[in-house]
């Protein structure tokens, strides 16, 4: 590989399994999984419920290790990597956006975000963060007030705020409708834009890898195709 390839390559996986072994039985989730995304990109993953896609992301976000294979997050082997370091690694580099928002009641939007910022090493400001994802208008409101996609979009700002090279979204819109998700797609797709933030988004819903650079799709525990996306749509002409 040229030295141009491997700076824009952020994460590889060689041969990446996982079995959970629940006692009575063993689950392949991963049966071999070898994947290269790149610096920048938007990639969107697609595949049956149980096809790996979690398993996969949750390895690459440092939350969980590999059964075998290897993992590299730019020259950093994630699968040789402590507790402790992983855990560094997932504070330095990594935002998690997952479908339920998991956003604190009692706190309103600004201090939701400020939950990160206040431990982060170089964030935006938790107003800043907020005005990205387009809730300038929001800033003390608490999540009863507003709707699901708004609290999705401060789950996001929360994500973004330390400024984290790639961000992790499993199943973002998946409780939210066409409108709603689309206005969540749109933060996403400007956070990736605006910041070059690498970015992989777990979905059941096949329209969105209209929007994506990079279109993979997960079959039993395995990659089953990837696509490059030459003719990206913007989040508002998709619909489902
Ligand atoms: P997807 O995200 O494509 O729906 P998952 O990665 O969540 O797929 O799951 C892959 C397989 O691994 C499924 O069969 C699922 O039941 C199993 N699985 C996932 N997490 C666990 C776990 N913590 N313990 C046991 N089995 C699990």
């Amino acid at each position: 590989m040229d030295a141009q390839a491997k700076a824009d390559l952020v994460f590889k996986t060689e041969d990446v399994t996982k079995i959970y072994d629940t006692g009575e039985v063993k689950v392949h989730a991963l049966a071999g999984v070898n994947l290269e995304l790149m610096s920048g990109e938007l990639a969107v993953l697609l595949g049956p419920s149980g096809s790996g896609k979690s398993t996969l992301l949750n390895i690459l976000g440092g939350l969980d290790g590999a059964t075998s294979g290897r993992v590299w997050f730019r020259d950093l082997e994630l699968t040789e990597l402590s507790e402790r370091e992983l855990t560094r690694y997932r504070r330095d580099h990594v935002g998690f956006v997952f479908q339920f928002y998991n956003l604190v009641p009692s706190l309103s939007a600004r201090e939701n975000v400020a939950l990160v910022t206040d431990i982060a090493r170089d964030p935006m400001k938790p107003a800043e963060a907020l005005e990205l994802v387009g809730l300038g208008h929001r800033l003390d409101h608490f999540p009863a007030e507003m709707s699901g996609g708004e609290q999705q979009r401060v789950a996001i700002a929360r994500a973004i705020a330390k400024r984290p090279e790639v961000l992790l979204c499993d199943e973002p819109t998946g409780a939210l409708d066409s409108k709603t998700g689309v206005q969540v797609l749109e933060a996403l797709d400007s956070i990736n834009r605006r910041f070059g933030t690498t970015t992989a988004v777990i979905t059941h819903n096949a329209a969105i890898r209209k929007m994506a650079h990079r279109v993979i799709r997960f079959q039993d525990g395995r990659i089953a195709d990837v696509e490059i996306n030459d003719a990206r749509i913007a989040p508002s002409e998709i619909e489902w």
